[in-house]
């Protein structure tokens, strides 16, 4: 086998979005094209259901290595890794950076193969120069660099490698590949089995009048990620997107067809679409919706949308095509701070949509941002009003804090927007407020999550530390506007599709969404 994938488990993994791993799929339709042989390996499901696993799930990592040591050798034994030439490891946005840098070092150790990694993680040079068992990392799209690499192609030629040379670490620079979206990805090495998960599987957690009177026995729910949509055409100024020049949809003919293969093959119920958002136009987005509807696919799925592009009739259509989440990317309620990140939209109908789409039962998730440059106390407060006004109308939310990475996101022209980028620092991320589920799980198993970004000053502004003691009080009147409310867990969406195929409507469903929760976290 030239190369076995394998998708390692976080600490942090959310049983309700429990599915294959997109990028893996994808890559193993185009090496299977090239003749390249691969399998496909998900430690997920295991780690997280396992009872076996529950301390190594849960102990410091400095207490857990001879746990690890086992689990590790008793995989690579079990599958037959040994056999593999190159490991390839999937690290995503939300990685257990320590835990899987020790899976990885095991893996080399108990197999001996080549080690390389990919996936959304930004990957900096310097991970490979402390960590002596990784020997590639591609950056960006891998599905032109990964069959490059396995093709056995000079390694400086290969976009976005990086490599050992000299006792060094070299990186290639790299870019988006465009012609690739419509690829439908090949799951067919993941048990689904371990993706199809129903109510009935937890009912000790469930209260009993909901077992006895409203939950049909055997209500079970399979999610298969998939995309369609490459890059965004739109250029916020704090996005790494706008500097990617790349924007591709699918044709929605073909996204229809690759829905009912992909319903059909795998028996997939639910999809989480992971585009950027739905609608880069509300033409592309009708004629998407009208023709996922015709095929009559009996699919249920999520996605993100774009607050412009929309009008209050296309909720209709968006529900009659079986979306039951959305994620509004609103940043702002003040049209002054979305000048100030380049993200034209006209927050006065922001209410009208969230409405429209939750009258048409869809759960609606929305993302704030702040941090934004020159943002004013006033600008918040437009925010906090529209959270009292709306929040009926959706049940969940995330706040984001701008910061300016180095690579990853970097502010378009900042000195055009009036700051004077400063040093490199950094910060880790903790909850104080217990907020966030993936925070207390970090906090639990007592790691933290260390970022970098630039600090910069705004001209005739505040300084670094003035601003970023801002941000920080801006993020607490948001957080405290929502938490009132309580919307920060609703984020289960294998319940919430369980509860929609008995309960039928929204009010229903959130009803005993929260009981159960309430009741037992599952
Ligand atoms: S923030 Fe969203 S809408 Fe803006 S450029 Fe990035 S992907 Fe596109």
């Amino acid at each position: 086998m030239q190369i076995q994938f394998i998708k390692l488990p976080n600490r942090l993994d959310n049983p309700g979005v429990l599915m294959p791993d997109l990028g893996i799929g994808i890559l193993t339709a185009v090496l299977r094209k090239k003749k390249v042989s691969v399998a496909s390996l998900d430690l997920k499901p295991q780690f997280l259901n396992d009872p076996r696993l529950q301390e190594l799930r849960t102990m410091p990592l400095s207490r857990a290595e001879d746990g690890l040591a086992w689990y590790v050798m008793d995989i690579v034994k079990t599958r037959s890794l040994t056999r593999a030439k190159v490991l390839g490891f999937s690290l995503d946005e939300e990685t257990d950076l320590p835990l899987n840098l020790e899976l990885m070092r095991l893996f080399k150790k108990f197999t001996g193969a080549t080690v390389i990694l990919g996936g959304s993680y930004y990957f900096s040079p310097m991970i490979m120069k402390e960590n002596d068992f990784i020997d590639f990392i591609i950056r960006g799209d891998a599905t032109l660099s990964l069959p490059l690499f396995l093709l056995g192609k000079e390694q400086k030629k290969i976009p976005g490698l990086i490599y050992r040379k000299g006792g060094g670490v070299l990186s290639n620079p790299y870019f988006r590949q465009a012609g690739n979206t419509g690829i439908i990805p090949d799951y067919s090495d993941f048990d689904m089995k371990n993706y199809r998960i129903g109510l009935p599987g937890c009912k000790a957690h469930v209260p009993k009048e909901l077992l006895k009177d409203v939950l049909i026995p055997g209500i079970e729910t399979s999610i298969l990620p998939y995309h369609f949509i490459k890059g965004c055409p739109n250029n916020c100024n704090y996005c790494f997107w706008h500097r990617e020049k790349l924007f591709e949809t699918t044709h929605p003919e073909k996204v229809a067809d690759n829905l009912q293969f992909l319903k059909e093959k795998y028996k997939a119920d639910h999809f989480i679409f992971l585009n950027n958002e739905f609608n880069p136009s509300l033409q592309y987005a009708e004629k998407t919706l009208s023709a996922i509807k015709d095929r009559r696919l009996g699919i249920t799925w999520s996605d993100s949308v774009h607050p412009n592009n929309l009008d209050e009739d296309i909720f209709r259509l968006f529900s009659e095509s079986g979306c039951i989440q959305l994620y509004f990317g609103l940043e702002s309620l003040s049209p002054r701070a979305l000048k100030l990140i380049n993200r034209p939209s006209d927050p006065s109908r922001f209410g009208a949509f969230l409405k429209a789409s939750h009258d048409n039962n869809i759960f609606n998730g929305v993302n704030f941002l702040v941090g934004v440059p020159f943002e004013a106390p006033e600008d918040i407060r437009l925010t906090v009003d529209f959270i009292k006004n709306n929040n009926k109308y959706f049940e969940f939310y995330n706040i984001n804090l701008l910061r300016i990475f180095p690579e990853l996101v970097s502010i378009r022209d900042p000195e055009k927007i009036g700051i004077k980028i400063g040093t490199l620092g950094s910060a880790e991320l903790r909850n104080p407020k217990g907020n966030s589920r993936v925070y207390d799980t970090l906090n639990a198993v007592g790691i933290t999550k260390k970022i970098s970004f630039y600090s910069y000053d705004e001209a005739g502004g505040l300084n670094w530390k003035e601003k970023n003691r801002q941000d920080l009080t801006h993020a607490r009147r948001l957080l405290s506007a929502c938490d009132e409310h309580k919307k920060r867990f609703f984020d289960d969406t294998r319940l919430i599709c369980c509860l929609l195929k008995s309960l039928k409507t929204k009010d229903l469903v959130i009803k005993w969404y929260k009981k159960i929760k309430q009741t037992k976290k599952i």
